[in-house]
């Protein structure tokens, strides 16, 4: 199919082209790397960031740990972690 050209399903619909479509999470990888994610309890900027990567990247067995936690200082309007003061350990 041409680039830009949308094509329409059996409704009428345009449909977004191949390039632009997400592939739903799942496989054995997105398995077992949530697994590993829950069962250890640690943070990634993967699913804290609402990153709309993670079925591709966890799916090959990849993803990025947030070491300090789940909070961040920082308040960008475009990030969707959560913004706060972390705690000091203290
Ligand atoms: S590793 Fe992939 S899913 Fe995780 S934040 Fe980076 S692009 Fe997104």
């Amino acid at each position: 199919m041409e680039r830009g050209k949308q094509k329409a399903d059996l409704s009428g619909r345009k449909r977004l082209p191949e390039w632009m479509r997400m592939r739903m999470p799942g496989g054995d990888h997105y398995m077992h790397v949530r697994e590993q994610v829950n069962k250890h309890g640690l943070h990634t900027i993967c699913s804290s960031g609402n990153c709309p990567n993670i079925g591709e990247c966890w799916g090959e067995g990849t993803a990025t740990f947030m070491i300090l936690g789940e909070v961040c200082t920082r308040a960008c309007k475009f990030c969707a972690v959560k913004t706060g003061k972390p705690l000091d350990g203290g």
